[in-house]
């Protein structure tokens, strides 16, 4: 209900990451936020809590919840283009694959694009934009039933509008977790959707959009709710404004979970992560903050 969302203190946040007493120094520091998170803010009206209830998911309730974990046999991550990827105006497939790899820390593979122009996936065009959008269920089903062997999550990505079924206007995109496939547009990020003018840096605006997405999303395939705590890549998002404020780290909860998930070094993980922000236009400010992360955990 609106308006009802009580902001955490710190010491919920700090319940909510668990006791980590008993953990190395290393991981202690990395799940003790310090200076370098912000406890999550009363959300504006139409912000996302304002409009959602979400109860909130501490460290222990994500373990207790059992968590399906990558394995010797699946332990991969694939990218699925769908349709076009236009390169004045869409991220590239290769940097998306290098950011997803680093953020999870698991060898990322991107399948050959699938074509729209086949009757295998339904689609339409929206009355309101005049543009063409593509049914998300046959994708999942296409997904699910296509999914390599070696593969812990598969997630189609497209430039094409999405659409979840007939009544629906459209939707960013949706999952299917208990498959572990999902499918996400990247359209609305572009302001030539809307036939706005693009800001001229807006092929990095555009990539810094989409490794949000996919790291939010590919958190939700490895069972991490939303977060309540912290200002964190897992917050949930209503608009733009809110999804470009979202910051694309993990807060210390969120971050305990992907761990006890996938079981990475934190301290190289960071480096991974600081060496693509290094690399890559528009994200000064990140590698800025991963540098100063990176200080406060002994290796
Ligand atoms: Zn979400
Ligand atoms: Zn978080």
């Amino acid at each position: 209900m609106a308006g009802t969302f009580r902001p955490p203190t710190l010491k919920d946040a700090l319940r909510a990451i668990g006791d980590t007493s008993t953990l190395p120094a290393t991981l202690k520091r990395a799940f003790s936020p310090g200076d370098d998170f912000e406890l999550i803010s009363t959300p504006r009206p139409g912000d996302w809590l304002a409009e959602h209830f979400e109860p909130g998911q501490s460290y222990e309730d994500f373990v207790r919840s059992g968590v399906v974990k990558p394995d010797r046999y699946r332990n991969r991550i694939y990218l699925q283009p769908l349709g076009d990827f236009a390169e004045a105006t869409s991220p590239y497939l290769a940097k998306l694959k290098a950011f997803t790899s680093s953020y999870f820390m698991m060898d990322t593979k991107i399948l050959p694009h699938l074509p729209l122009n086949n009757s295998i996936l339904t689609s339409r065009i929206n009355p309101y934009t005049g543009k063409r959008q593509v049914l998300t269920l046959d994708v999942l089903s296409l997904l699910a039933k296509n999914k390599p062997g070696d593969a812990s999550c598969v997630l189609a990505i497209t430039m094409e509008d999405l659409y979840p079924d007939p009544s629906w206007n459209f939707v960013f995109g949706q999952a299917s977790p208990g498959e572990k496939v999902g499918i996400f547009s990247f359209a609305r990020y572009d302001p030539g959707f809307y036939s706005a003018k693009r800001p001229s840096g807006q092929p990095a605006i555009m990539l810094k959009r989409s490794c949000k997405v996919l790291a939010h999303e590919t958190g939700h395939m490895f069972s991490l709710a939303h977060c309540i705590y912290f200002k964190c890549v897992m917050n949930g998002s209503n608009h733009l404004r809110e999804s470009d404020a979202r910051p694309i780290f993990l807060c210390p909860v969120c971050l305990r979970k992907l761990h006890f998930a996938i079981g990475f070094d934190v301290v190289n993980r960071y480096e991974k992560l600081l060496n693509f922000f290094r690399k890559t236009d528009c994200f000064e400010d990140e590698a800025q903050w991963v540098e100063r992360r990176l200080k406060s955990i002994p290796a």
